[in-house]
Order: C-alpha cells, then sequence, then structure tokens
C-alpha cells in the first residue's frame, strides 16, 4: 500500500442508533458536549486532521432534519447526510455505498464516540495506508467471565482479551467487498465484517478516553473530559 499522504480518506460516522439505553427525550448524538452537539465533534475531528476528506454522516430518516437544522447553528465540517438502517451493518453499509469509488481507505466511526484524539486518527489511518486495515483496541481492567446457556459462567482471561473501538479504517476496495455478503447477528463491528472474508485484520492501539457515550454515566464522565482539553 501507498503512503498516508496519497491516499484518498473516506469517512462514515453513523449515528443512526436509537440510543434507548440513555434515557434520554434527545438522542445522544444531538445533545451537548461543551459548546458542540456531540456528532460535530466526531465530525470536526475527522476534518482537522484529515481536511479534504470525504464525509458521510448516517442518522436515521426521523432525524435528518432536526440534524439539519441544529449543525446549521454551529461550525461543523462540510459533510453528506444519508439515511442509515435497521442495524448497524445496514447503516454502515449505505454509508460506505454512498462514500463512491472515489476514496481509497475508508474509515468508520461510531458517532457517540466524540472523544478521539487527532493522535488516534493519524495512527489509524497510518496504519490502514500501509497494512490494508486498523482496528483500535484497548486492554480490559475489569476481571471477566464467560457465560453459558445453562447461567454458569467460568473465569476467562482478560489478558488475552481486547475491547474494540472505532474508527475502524480499511482498505476501500477490500471493505466494498465485505459490505457485499449477507447481515448476519455476529457482524457487530467491521472488523468482524472483513474477518470473514478470509482476510486477516491489524489491531493498533486504542485510547482509554475515546469511550462511546451509551448512558448518562458515560454523558458525565464525557463531559468532564472535554472540560480538561
Ligand atoms: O448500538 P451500538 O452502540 O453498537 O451503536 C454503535 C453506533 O452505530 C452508534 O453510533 C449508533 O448510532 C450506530 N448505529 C447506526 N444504525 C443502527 C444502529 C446503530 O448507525 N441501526
Amino acid at each position: 500500500m501507498s503512503s498516508a499522504i496519497t491516499m484518498k480518506l473516506g469517512v462514515v460516522i453513523v449515528a443512526a442508533g436509537s440510543g434507548k439505553r440513555m434515557e434520554s427525550a434527545t438522542p445522544k448524538q444531538f445533545q451537548f458536549l461543551g459548546q458542540l452537539p456531540i456528532l460535530a465533534h466526531s465530525i470536526n475531528r475527522f476534518a482537522e486532521c484529515y481536511p479534504s476528506c470525504k464525509i458521510v454522516v448516517v442518522l436515521s430518516e426521523s432525524h435528518i432534519e432536526y440534524w439539519r437544522n441544529l449543525s446549521g447553528r454551529f461550525t461543523v465540517a462540510p459533510h453528506r447526510v444519508i439515511e442509515g438502517g435497521s442495524e448497524r451493518f445496514h447503516s454502515a453499509k449505505a454509508g460506505v455505498e454512498a462514500l463512491g469509488e472515489d476514496v481509497d481507505i475508508i474509515a468508520i466511526h461510531d458517532g457517540a464516540r466524540p472523544l478521539l484524539s487527532s493522535e488516534l486518527i493519524h495512527r489509524c489511518v497510518e496504519q490502514a495506508a500501509s497494512d490494508g486495515s486498523a482496528i483500535p483496541v484497548i486492554e480490559i481492567f475489569d476481571s471477566v467471565r464467560l457465560l453459558d446457556e445453562n447461567g454458569d459462567s467460568a473465569w476467562c482471561d482478560r489478558a488475552k482479551l481486547r475491547a474494540v473501538q472505532t474508527p475502524q479504517i480499511f482498505d476501500a476496495i477490500t471493505l466494498r467487498r465485505a459490505y457485499k455478503q449477507e447481515w448476519s447477528t455476529k457482524f457487530t463491528d467491521d472488523a468482524s465484517l472483513v474477518e470473514s472474508l478470509g482476510e486477516r485484520v491489524f489491531l493498533c492501539e486504542g485510547e482509554r478516553r475515546n469511550i462511546k457515550i451509551t448512558t448518562q454515566t458515560d454523558m458525565s464522565y464525557a463531559q468532564l473530559l472535554i472540560e480538561e482539553e
């Protein structure tokens, strides 16, 4: 693969989830973190790192107009908005298709992870440009147990496990091929999809602050982190 500098980057930000676990009237991706809606942070961070990247934001149909109005009141980098699907897979697939053929590498990022650093973005893009993929992961500090269908559980070696984050970045040709597969419940992220083609995926170091805002507690923690910046 060639260097990250000469490659065209496409970014798909998936934000079409219902956010039920947040228990709030305003979907989490539109809530404020510091001065900006959560989704605006995710968009702007990619645009700051790679000003010529092509950004597609995937939203549920019912939120598209809402986001147009909201984003118009702030400084949000240029992006195209498209409609998502019933599962993350369908939303990401729609985003990959909307980017078209004119990109060499594609980053898929959860709109609910607004705190990723520019170092993380650069690290993932550079690795994907040289190795074909970059999947950021972090170590698990809690002890973990593996459940079985009888309700029993067993010790599990946490040293062999990693928690997976986004942005997950891939060579565009491989990712487009991966999204031609039929949806399956085992496809919880893009790495699982590429792997099922028989392709090897390459991990890289994620970062602990790159949390996926899922609950009100995550939101309070994210407010503290953004105030520190
Ligand atoms: O549900 P989960 O937390 O795994 O969602 C991860 C990301 O995928 C979120 O940013 C969410 O908005 C997005 N998503 C989506 N379309 C869906 C479901 C989830 O874009 N149908």
